[in-house]
C-alpha cells in the first residue's frame, strides 16, 4: 500500500463472532510454510512426513492445507465449530482479516465485511496494527 492507508485516521473494526464461515464453505487454500507444518504437526502429535501426506497438499511451489470434499478446512471442528489447532493454526488464519486483498481500498473491505460478519465491528484496531499484520504474509 503506497502512502497513507485510507484508514489511516480512523482504523478498523473487527471482532469475530465465530460462526466458523472463513474456515468452511467454497473451496479455497490455507497457505503453509515449514515452519507452520511441523508447528501444527507437533500440536497433533504426528510425525512431519506422515502429516504433509495427510494434511498437505502442494499448488505449484507453494503448500495449502487439504480440505474435506464440502471445501472445509481438514482442522475445522464440525462439532464444536471452531479450530482444532487453533494455538498451531498458520499466519493466513492468524492475520485475518487484515490482508492486503482486504484492505487495500474501501470498496474490498466493504466486500469482505459482506463474506465475515465480524469485519467492521467490535473491537477497533489502529492503522499501524493492521499494516503490521498484513506485512506477516501477502495475500
Ligand atoms: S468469517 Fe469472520 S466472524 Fe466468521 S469465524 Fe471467520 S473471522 Fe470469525
Ligand atoms: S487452520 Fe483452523 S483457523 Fe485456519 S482455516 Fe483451518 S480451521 Fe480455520
Amino acid at each position: 500500500m503506497a502512502g497513507k492507508p485510507w484508514f489511516e485516521e480512523k482504523g478498523l473494526r473487527f471482532e469475530c463472532t465465530q460462526c466458523g464461515d472463513c474456515c468452511t464453505g467454497a473451496p479455497g487454500f490455507v497457505w503453509v510454510n515449514q515452519e507452520e507444518i511441523e508447528a501444527i504437526a507437533k500440536a497433533i502429535s504426528v510425525d512431519v512426513d506422515e502429516f504433509e501426506k495427510k494434511y498437505v497438499r502442494k499448488i505449484g511451489i507453494r503448500k495449502s492445507l487439504v480440505e474435506f470434499p464440502n471445501g472445509d478446512c481438514v482442522f475445522f471442528d464440525t462439532e464444536k465449530r471452531n479450530c482444532s489447532v487453533y494455538e498451531a493454526r498458520p499466519r493466513q488464519c492468524r492475520t485475518w482479516p487484515w490482508w492486503n486483498s482486504n484492505i487495500n481500498s474501501e470498496k474490498a473491505w466493504e466486500e469482505t465485511k459482506e463474506a465475515c460478519p465480524g469485519c467492521g465491528k467490535g473491537k477497533l484496531f489502529t492503522a499501524e496494527h493492521i499494516l503490521n499484520q498484513a506485512a506477516i504474509i501477502r495475500i
